[in-house]
Parts: C-alpha cells; structure tokens; sequence
C-alpha cells in the first residue's frame, strides 16, 4: 500500500478518478464483465446513512456502482422510513441496488435488482450460481486476479488506485464497504468508535421523533 492509502473520503475520491483516468467505465452486474469494466459494488452491511454519503460522493464524480442491501440487517432497517428513503436516493443518484443476502435466503423482491452478494459466505456457496440472479463471485463475473476488497480495512493486494489509473486491470470488480471510508480511523476499531459516536447523535434524534420524553 502507497502511502497516502488510508480509508478517508479524500482516497475514495481520489480511487474514483483514478479508475476514470484509467478510461474505465463504471459497469453493473447485468452484463458479465468486459475490458474497460469497472464494477464497483458495495457490500451495506452496517449503515445506510454511509452508503448514501458515499452514493452522492460518486454521482458527484460522474460514478455508477451497484448497493447490495440487507433485510435482516441488525444494524439498520430496509422497510423503515429510513430504509425507503435510502432505496429512492440510491436509485436517485444513478446507482443500482442487489440484495446482499444471507444464505441460504436469496430472497429478491421487487426493491432489488436481479443481482445478489452474499454477506461473509462461506466457500461452500460463494460462488454457487443462484437461481433467478447473478450471483457477484460467480464464474464469468468473478476472478482473483480482477477482484479487490476493502474488507476490514486490509487490501490483500493492495490498493489499486495506481494500477487502475495506469489501465493495467483489463476488468475489475471492486467490493468497497462504505462505513469505512466514511467514518474517520486509522484502525477497524476506530472507524466503528467514529461510527458509533455518529450513531448516538442519530439515536437521541430517533427517541425524539417517536414521542420519547427526554425532558427530565
Ligand atoms: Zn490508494
Ligand atoms: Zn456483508
């Protein structure tokens, strides 16, 4: 990892342009993947309210990637308010949306695309096709050598912002998960310290709207 490669809202903006001085073209998963793809997906496994940050960031670059959300999340709601508004916005912005599915239920609604990601699967199913929709780590849009993840905040082949802004992936699918940019941290636990500050801002908000006296 170069230096400068932290997880900060700035580096994602610069990994964006990168990739589009790179001539890349943000790619979705209707079609398998040809040169010049970028697939740029992101796994929403903790907050909506990050996503949508990281959502307005990449339609203010010109950028298009798909979300794939949970509906048995215990971090956040799909079918509150919150969880509607969020589905309008990201559609909104450009972006697509997939399920991001717990096995074994690949259970797509109308709210999805016929695009599913599996949350921390396991090698048995990874990359099992799925009936009815595409499954991301399937063969055709899956290959080691064109795939990078943020997961954890530890790139297992580095960053690829240098090599996407020289064109040297001829495709690449690449999972990013927005609460780590998002939210400040030079460590997993920081980020999630961050997240969770943010949180408790929200939470005191939320008690108020649903009628909860905070007054004593
Ligand atoms: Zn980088
Ligand atoms: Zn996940």
């Amino acid at each position: 990892m170069s230096v400068g490669c932290e997880f900060s809202l700035a580096h994602y903006r610069e990994l964006v342009e990168a990739a589009k001085a790179g001539g890349y073209r943000f790619a979705d998963f209707e079609r398998a993947p040809q040169p010049g793809d970028l697939l740029l997906r992101h796994d929403v496994d903790l907050s909506l309210e990050a996503a949508v940050e990281l959502a307005r960031l990449e339609a203010e670059l010109g950028a298009r990637a798909t979300y794939f959300l949970m509906t048995e999340s215990v971090f956040y709601n799909l079918d509150s308010a919150l969880g509607r508004e969020t589905l309008a916005t990201l559609r909104d912005l450009g972006h697509r949306v997939g399920l991001h599915a717990v096995w074994p239920r690949a259970e797509l609604d109308a709210r999805f695309e016929p695009v599913l990601a599996w949350h921390n699967p396991d090698p048995e199913y990874m990359r099992a096709p799925v009936d009815g929709a595409v499954n991301v780590m399937q063969e055709g849009f899956f290959d080691p050598a064109r795939y990078r993840s943020d997961s954890n905040q530890h790139w297992r082949s580095g960053c690829p912002h240098d090599e996407l802004a020289a064109g040297r992936f001829d495709w690449l699918q690449l999972l990013v998960h927005p609460e780590i940019w998002v939210y400040d941290g030079a460590t997993m636990r920081e980020t999630m310290s961050s997240q969770l500050d943010a949180e408790r801002e929200l939470r005191w908000q939320q008690l108020a709207e649903n009628r909860i006296d905070l007054d004593g």
